[in-house]
């Protein structure tokens, strides 16, 4: 029988081990899953205080669209987690409500027909003109473009400077100007592509099979029009519940604490994986850890790979999570983001209490929880000579912008800071091209190695399970 060798115990390493020993039982004889630290969970991380306040330093809230947001739902439904779920119904308003930090004043996004119909701060016309616009605008044959660059074409270069900037920072802590769009929004790329506009093809935007609906837990979301979703005890009790249902499994051996310092490949096909204590024989390897990890794994026989995994960059955050005494916030949403023009380091703010309120502490005394997320593409401005800016020096900086931004001019009740080096993976333009030549360099060498994890195809949690699908899939 066959080993399998999982790489990194995040997210996507413990989804692939868990679609492992469910779907490759007959082929795998052993899964083991080697993880660096002494937790698993890798970004994924929720901090619960005596009092039930949870503060999230990664991640914090699932999709349901698309077909990663269906297959995380199945893999919950699964899981059986449901009865868990804290879902953020679309009739509430942080789910309807984002706002934009835009010459000193926070402004709302449109979240209805008036909105997009008429004039609203900060853009100088409608949106709708500006789409309408869209519509005519010739098609370009680019093979890859920057998101900036795509909008600016397609809508407008106030658009792209504001709302798309803004949003790059929200998702992916990365400057628009260098993200690929081929690789971050493949489906509205293509749609220039196949309808020469994304307005028109969003109109005839084909829908989703019927059979893919079916599973119960979908039926469930779209009926109670969840927008997002989270657990009760934080998105980490995915994480968690993913260790317990694999750890039970008897082909399954969990190794913490057990980082990988190199990867040979044999005369036999097979790789060996070795750690400080052991030299594994793995028929096949699905490595999630980011990239250049990878890239320093290898040996000089594979110097090409290990170039194309060192041409992928990352990003390194801030985050600061914040709790004030009272219900403070001004308008109730999301949060909002700043575009790079306003406010360098500072990326946004999430309103953590307007999401999940039963995340709040227990306490009598009402309080409001933030989220400050800093760095990115920006985090030189949060280092000196490479090193991080102190913790307090950060966290001040944290909030003096809540009391910018928010007017909340108190002082916070509790804070807890989280550096996270080399975190959001940047898809730089070409980005699809580098993992083609990377996917035709290991099928030509026969390497059994498959590359999962947030460096490739989709930063989102939804997109690291189900890219960790698909490679045991293709294993099976
Ligand atoms: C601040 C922040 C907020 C985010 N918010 C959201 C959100 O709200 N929603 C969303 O969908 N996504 C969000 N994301 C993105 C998402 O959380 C990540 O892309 C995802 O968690 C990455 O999971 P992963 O398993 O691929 O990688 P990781 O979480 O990085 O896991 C890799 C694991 O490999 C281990 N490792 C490293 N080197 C070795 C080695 N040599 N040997 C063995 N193990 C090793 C690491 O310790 C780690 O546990 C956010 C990300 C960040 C950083």
């Amino acid at each position: 029988m066959s080993t399998a060798v999982v790489i990194g115990g995040g997210i996507s390493g413990l989804s692939a081990a868990y679609y492992l020993q469910k779907h490759a039982g007959e082929k795998i004889g052993k899964i083991i899953l080697l993880e660096s630290s002494k937790r698993v969970g890798g970004w994924m991380k929720s901090t619960r205080h005596a009092d039930g306040a949870i503060y999230e330093s990664g991640p914090r809230s699932l999709r349901i669209v698309g077909k990663p947001g269906r297959n995380a739902l199945n893999l919950i439904e699964d899981l059986n987690l449901e009865n868990e779920i804290l879902p953020l119904t679309s009739n509430n308003a942080a789910a309807k409500n984002r706002y934009l930090y835009v010459n000193g004043v926070l402004c709302a996004l449109p979240n209805n027909l008036m909105g997009v119909l008429r004039r609203q701060d900060p853009f100088s016309r409608a949106l709708l003109w500006q789409f309408a616009g869209e519509l005519f605008k010739t098609r370009s044959d680019l093979e890859d473009d920057s998101i900036h660059n795509f909008f600016s074409r397609r809508v407008s270069k106030e658009f792209a400077d504001i709302a798309v900037d803004s949003m790059c920072r929200g998702i992916f802590a990365g400057d628009c100007r260098n993200l690929s769009m081929k690789a971050c929004f493949k489906d509205i790329f293509n749609l220039e592509k196949t309808h020469g506009s994304i307005v028109l093809g969003l109109l005839r935007y084909p829908k989703v099979p019927a059979d893919e609906l079916k599973p119960k837990l979908i039926q469930k979301a779209r009926s109670e029009k969840w927008a997002s979703y989270s657990f009760k005890s934080g998105l980490q009790q995915l994480s968690d519940t993913l260790l317990d249902a694999i750890s039970n499994h008897k082909m399954v051996d969990i190794r913490l604490s057990s980082p990988v310092q190199k990867m040979d490949l044999k005369d036999n096909g097979r790789m060996s994986v070795i750690t400080d204590e052991d030299e594994i024989q793995a028929d096949y390897v699905l490595s999630s850890v980011y990239s250049k990890n990878l890239a320093a794994m290898l040996n000089s026989d594979n110097n090409y790979l290990k170039s194309h995994l060192n041409a992928i960059s990352a990003v390194s955050c801030a985050v600061v999570n914040l709790e004030y005494e009272g219900n403070l916030l001004p308008v109730q949403a999301f949060g909002h983001l700043t575009p790079s023009s306003e406010s360098g380091p500072i990326l946004g703010i999430i309103y953590d209490s307007c999401l999940f309120p039963s995340h709040d502490s227990n306490e009598k005394i009402p309080t409001t929880r933030l989220t400050v997320m800093l760095g990115g593409s920006w985090s030189e401005q949060l280092k000196t000579n490479g090193s991080w800016m102190s913790e307090a020096d950060i966290t001040n900086m944290a909030t003096k912008a809540v009391r910018d931004h928010l007017k909340i001019s108190n002082e916070p009740i509790r804070s807890k800071i989280s550096l996270l080096d080399d975190c959001i993976p940047q898809y730089q333009v070409g980005h699809a091209n580098i993992l083609s030549r990377m996917e035709k360099f290991i099928e030509d060498k026969h390497l059994p190695l498959y590359l999962i994890g947030s460096s490739y195809r989709g930063v989102s949690v939804n997109d690291c399970i189900l890219n960790s699908k698909l490679a045991v899939e293709k294993i099976v």
